[in-house]
């Protein structure tokens, strides 16, 4: 049984988040030439995982980044009777090009790192509910064909933007940006856009940062390689508020059932309404 105290905690930190607005996507900033630190108008929430499956407790390490598969198909479910539907960038682009709103309820999932295993979770889970993916590789872990590596492959990538899916960048080493040279920085931005453009054949203008770390320089940098948008992987409102090259995205812990998810679900529409409406 949870600790209600501890249970009151997490539902402190997770409505702390979502006050700051779990996820301000910007589309009037999207035309070309925006700024790279533009701030956002338009809130849309991006869930972010890792892994699905049972096995959080075991490896605490990574438990951060694991949330229970009977969690995971709690927050499905909850986002279908909830009316929410998903929409992939390159949806959101698009409409973005048209000076569009995306359709109330939207909402984007994404699954970062390219593990095989998410292949599974994306044809099991959100398929047969209707929903797509957006999965963020890291270029360097990518195979051409189903391996061993515990990674996924540019075939099974193929495959799945085939059913509607879509890959997006989360550079080539998964190393830390804020730590690198310039040159460095830029290839990993750069490479990483050309290689899934070049093996999925469609524009890559998206980056989640590994680890969501960043500063003015990485953001800076995603500009200039072509990204349209920069995604954390956290929505502290201590990191500052949401721009362009600085997105939020909701983590969702191991632990927290399904009243924090709609807590923070609620939230980020609340936001939605906040905002003043689209020109
Ligand atoms: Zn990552």
């Amino acid at each position: 049984m949870r600790d209600p105290l501890l249970l009151g905690a997490r539902f402190g930190r997770c409505m702390a988040l979502a006050l700051f607005a779990a996820t301000i996507l910007l589309l009037l900033a999207l035309r070309e030439g925006a700024h790279f630190n533009a701030p956002t108008t338009l809130s849309i929430p991006i869930l972010m995982y890792h892994h699905v499956g049972d096995w959080g407790e075991t490896r605490s390490d990574w438990s951060p980044w694991v949330v229970r598969s009977k969690e995971f198909q709690a927050q499905m479910d909850w986002l279908v009777t909830h009316g929410f539907r998903t929409i992939t960038f390159q949806e959101l682009l698009a409409m973005s090009a048209k000076h569009e709103s995306p359709p109330a309820k939207s909402v984007v999932i994404t699954f970062d790192d390219g593990w095989a295993a998410q292949e599974g979770v994306v044809r099991t889970e959100l398929e047969p509910r209707g929903m797509h993916a957006v999965l963020f590789v890291y270029t360097g872990a990518i195979g051409p064909t189903p391996n061993n590596s515990g990674y996924i492959s540019w075939e099974q990538l193929r495959a799945l933007e085939a059913a509607g899916h879509e890959v997006q960048s989360h550079t080539i080493s998964h190393g830390q940006l804020t730590a690198m040279p310039p040159s460095q920085l830029e290839r990993e931005m750069r490479e990483s856009r050309a290689t899934i453009e070049k093996e999925l054949h469609h524009p890559v203008e998206v980056i989640a940062y590994p680890y969501g770390m960043h500063d003015e320089q990485v953001m800076r940098a995603a500009a200039n390689a072509g990204y349209k948008l920069g995604l954390r992987a956290d929505a502290d409102s201590a990191v500052g508020e949401p721009l362009q090259y600085r997105m939020p995205r909701i983590r969702v812990g191991y632990d927290d059932g399904i009243d924090i998810f709609a807590a923070l679900m609620d939230s980020s529409q609340l936001r939605v309404n906040a905002q003043k409406p689209m020109q």
